[in-house]
Formats: C-alpha cells, sequence, structure tokens
C-alpha cells in the first residue's frame, strides 16, 4: 500500500510533510510505529526495517519538528540563534549518527539495511546537507494557503508553486477555470 507522498524532492522535507496541515487542521500521519516502518520502505531509506517501537516513533518526530524548525527560520538572524538552539543541537546530534549501509549483489540489486540509529542519520544528514548546500535557495512553501508542504523547485523556470497533490493545484486550477468561464460572455 504506497500511501505516503513523496513529492518534496528532498528526503527531510518528506519526513516534515508527514504532518499535514501545519497551521490548521494539523494531521499526524505517523501515528503508530507501523506507520513509521511503512514511511521508511517507502521512502527507500531501509528496506526491511525490523521492529520498531513508540520510542523509535517518538525520535524519528522529535527529529522532524527540530528540521522544520530550522527550515522556516533558516538562515537565522542574529536574534533567533537562541530560539534555534536546541533544534540545530538535536539536528547535529543525529547527522553523527551512522548511515543505511548500501550494498550490491552480484546481480545488480541493491540492499538497504540499518536500523533505527540509520534512518535518524539519513534523515538529519539530509537535513545538514540541505541548510548548508546551494538546494535551500530554492525550497517553497505550498501556493495553497492550507497546505504547509515543503518542496524543492528543481524546474528550470523556478515557477513551481504546487506540492503536486490534487488537493492543492488541481483545487486552484479547476477555481481560476471557472472564472475564466465565468467572464467570458454569454452566447
Ligand atoms: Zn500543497
Amino acid at each position: 500500500m504506497d500511501d505516503f507522498v513523496f513529492v518534496s524532492g528532498r528526503l527531510c522535507l518528506d519526513l516534515v510533510g508527514t504532518q499535514l496541515w501545519r497551521r490548521s487542521r494539523r494531521t499526524e500521519l505517523l501515528r503508530f510505529p507501523d506507520d513509521l516502518r511503512r514511511w521508511i520502505t517507502q521512502a527507500e531509506v531501509l528496506d526491511a526495517p525490523g521492529p520498531l517501537d513508540e520510542r523509535d516513533l517518538s525520535r524519528v518526530c522529535r527529529l522532524r519538528e527540530a528540521v522544520y524548525t530550522l527550515v522556516r527560520a533558516w538562515p537565522p538572524a542574529p536574534q533567533d540563534r537562541q530560539a534555534l538552539r536546541d533544534a540545530l543541537a538535536e539536528v547535529n546530534e543525529a547527522a553523527r549518527l551512522p548511515l543505511p549501509r548500501h550494498q550490491l549483489d552480484e546481480s545488480g540489486c541493491l540492499a538497504r539495511t540499518g536500523g533505527i540509529d540509520e534512518v535518524l542519520g539519513a534523515i538529519a544528514r539530509d537535513a545538514v546537507d540541505l541548510l548548508g548546500g546551494a538546494d535551500f535557495a530554492r525550497m517553497k512553501e505550498c501556493a495553497n494557503p492550507e497546505c504547509t508542504r515543503l518542496f524543492i523547485d528543481l524546474s528550470r523556470s523556478a515557477a513551481r508553486r504546487w506540492c503536486g497533490m490534487a488537493e492543492c493545484g488541481n483545487r486552484q486550477k479547476v477555481a481560476n477555470y471557472r472564472m475564466r468561464q465565468r467572464r467570458q460572455p454569454a452566447p
């Protein structure tokens, strides 16, 4: 069952997107350890995560919120640095964890293995690379004011506005179409 979406272009932002509509109808998609197990598999961080528990889930959600805090306020103005210190420490600490092991077998198949530490390491490493790299300048929030999904706009024209979910771009397109229809004189 493919139920999570990966439209952000970055692992750490796709994880941030597992909490929807953060300013209004805040909705948690990672409610149980099994949700996290499915996300890890669908995100292709590990092929087959072992059993996960509530503590693993809370570690990932803590890191997720620290990443969200940082990306919303990055780079920090001098007066904000104190407020971001905890989130920065959280992300930097996780970025020191080991990464998933990637190995090829003789048939050419890639195997990705590790535990929850490697998952946290991969997410934090991606966040640190994003915040410290050139792609961060292309980070946008979806133009649907309700939707709080973040993505990296790598389009050549840098004109991407929507996260890509049906409830965002499509709804707006339908509204624009109706508006144009109304403006046209009746035959
Ligand atoms: Zn959206």
